[in-house]
């Protein structure tokens, strides 16, 4: 607990930094918590030191931890790989998905989510790399996929995600990041009304800040390295 209050105080600390060094507005930038494989007595801590926002890769694993922490009002954020066969679970119990990268996904939260919930907040998840095994959509069917996510109504899109190629190099780290948020600007252009630019995770947050993220998520700086 009081390590889990050290590394929070710590990662907030350069967030903050990270906001002042950059021109960023303070407080612009969400600390998403990324809480996959970490227990549920451990994001009760967080939440008990005011984090609200928790990311999960595991629809298993995420549904116990859900419903152990039903009454905390966490925002919990899907961010894993999506599988067909998982998407009603997603659509119930979270909200929202940041590793959109197809339409069968997408219409298929749509179609599973409540009317009686508000629409599911949705990212795209931009492949900046290019990298042919990771996922995300190409840079170039970005703006297909948003144009054919925009009238789903049970999904509210948002922005988008980028999880780049790891790289310990500053420069190379901004680049991925800078690609994404132009991808957005042009999108922005267009018409579309986007917030969110959900990008950084302990490795290149400062340089995900520099760029313009809203959204940093964060795993083994809260948490420490992960054992499984
Ligand atoms: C695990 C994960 C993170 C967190 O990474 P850390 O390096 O532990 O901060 C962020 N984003 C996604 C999509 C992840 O799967």
């Amino acid at each position: 607990m009081n390590n889990l209050n050290d590394r929070l105080q710590q990662v907030r600390l350069e967030v903050a930094e990270a906001e002042r060094q950059f021109g960023r507005e303070p407080g612009s930038v969400k600390l998403l918590a990324v809480s996959k494989t970490q227990k549920a007595a451990d994001v009760l801590a967080l939440a008990q030191l005011g984090v609200s926002d928790f990311g999960e890769n595991y629809v298993q694993e995420a549904r116990a931890k859900i419903g152990q922490l039903s009454g905390n009002s966490l925002t919990w954020h899907f961010i894993g790989p999506i599988q067909s066969n998982k998407t009603r679970q997603i659509a119930e119990h979270f909200d929202w998905v940041h590793s959109v990268d197809r339409i069968r996904v997408a219409e298929r939260l749509n179609a599973a989510r409540s009317p009686d919930l508000p629409p599911l907040n949705i990212c795209i998840q931009v492949n900046v790399d290019a990298e042919s095994t990771k996922s995300g959509v190409g840079p170039d069917e970005v703006e297909q996929l948003a144009e054919q996510i925009l009238p789903l109504p049970r999904l509210k899109l948002r922005g988008l995600m980028a999880l780049p190629a790891p790289t310990n190099d500053f420069a190379e780290q901004r680049r991925g990041f800078l690609r994404t948020r132009r991808l957005q600007e042009q999108l922005m252009d267009k018409g579309y009304r986007l917030d969110t630019l959900s990008m950084g995770t302990t490795n290149d947050m400062r340089a995900a800040v520099a760029e313009g993220a809203t959204i940093i998520r964060i795993g083994t700086a809260l948490f420490g390295p992960r054992t499984r």
